[in-house]
């Protein structure tokens, strides 16, 4: 059973929304590049596990943890009636060296990256206390995964909790393997208290920095992020990709794109209007935040907020 879903994290949203509207520097795309990269080796796993995970389980996809002051991240943990795995998701491609005497991580042969294993033991050490803190004294196992095809390990020892590439199909069988036992309220209520703990509004760090007024204004392209938008109807057109999308969707995209990147404005016609590049009317967009948001205040600074569903 999946406790948590797997979103988009938020910093990958705001480069998205910022990519086609600043000019980000070498480093930014970089950064930009590689948690976009890491996502997509996320959603890899999530799919090796949702075809072919048998066992019973909970599964908690990407949580961000906290003990003692110090942040952890993990981006799959499952809960198994015998043990709780958990793992690292690694999209590296190309060849990567390990060097054993001085326990180092390489990029081809010379370039130092973070060792994956110290990161996976650090949130192992701090999952540990963090679950003895409440109550809980489970088998914890980490392991991380290299998902990409195109990852190759030099000397590699297989005394390391690593999985590479090849070795996640016996993965998943030997997971399969795990003892059939029944899930319990025992661990539900694991489950339920690492959810509580997940901190979801944790600030994001690693954006540049932008004011409304310098990013590029314009609906951006549904496929393919450009600004290369025209409008026609009551379509949007994209000249860079032939991307087509109705102009309400873009619309309301585009105010959850201001939204995300301007969380204390007010969402306004005016704003809104300004923001989609002045290709749609103020009266036209309006009408659609009228239909979708709730309205504040009457006047010429009506602003506008997501509706709140009554039950
Ligand atoms: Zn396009």
């Amino acid at each position: 059973m999946e406790l948590k879903k797997r979103t988009m994290p938020k910093e990958l949203q705001i480069f998205n929304s910022l990519a086609p509207r600043l000019e980000l520097t070498s480093r930014d795309k970089q950064t930009h590049h590689s948690i976009k990269k890491g996502y997509e080796g996320e959603l890899m796993f999530d799919q090796i596990l949702d075809n072919q995970l048998q066992r019973e389980h909970l599964i908690i996809k990407d949580l961000l943890l906290n003990y003692d002051s110090n942040t952890f991240q993990i981006d799959t943990l499952i809960i198994f009636p015998s043990i709780i795995e958990f793992f690292e998701v690694k999209n590296f491609e190309g060849e990567h060296h390990y060097d054993k005497k001085r326990d180092k991580f390489y990029k081809n042969t010379d370039f130092e990256i973070q060792n994956p294993e110290h990161q996976m033991s650090r949130a192992e050490t701090l999952l540990r206390k963090l679950l003895n803190q409440h109550g809980y004294q489970v088998g914890l196992r980490g392991t991380v995964v290299f998902i990409n095809p195109e990852f190759t390990l030099y000397n590699y020892t297989p005394d390391k909790p690593f999985v590479l590439p090849t070795q996640i199909n016996p993965l998943m069988r030997k997971l399969n393997q795990i003892p059939s036992r029944k899930i319990t309220n025992q661990h539900k209520s694991i489950g339920n208290k690492l959810l509580s703990l997940h901190e979801k509004d944790y600030p994001v760090k690693k954006v540049p920095e932008y004011t409304f007024r310098e990013l590029k204004k314009g609906i951006n392209c549904y496929h393919c992020n450009s600004l290369s938008i025209s409008l026609r109807g009551h379509y949007c057109y994209c000249s860079e990709c032939g991307g087509k999308e109705l102009v309400k969707s873009a619309v309301l995209r585009s105010v959850q794109d201001f939204k995300l990147l301007f969380q204390k404005e007010k969402v306004t016609k005016a704003k809104i209007h300004e923001w989609c590049g002045g290709m749609v009317t103020e009266q036209r967009i309006m009408r659609i935040l009228a239909q979708n948001f709730q309205m504040f205040s009457k006047n010429r600074w009506a602003y506008y907020e997501p509706k709140t569903t009554s039950k």
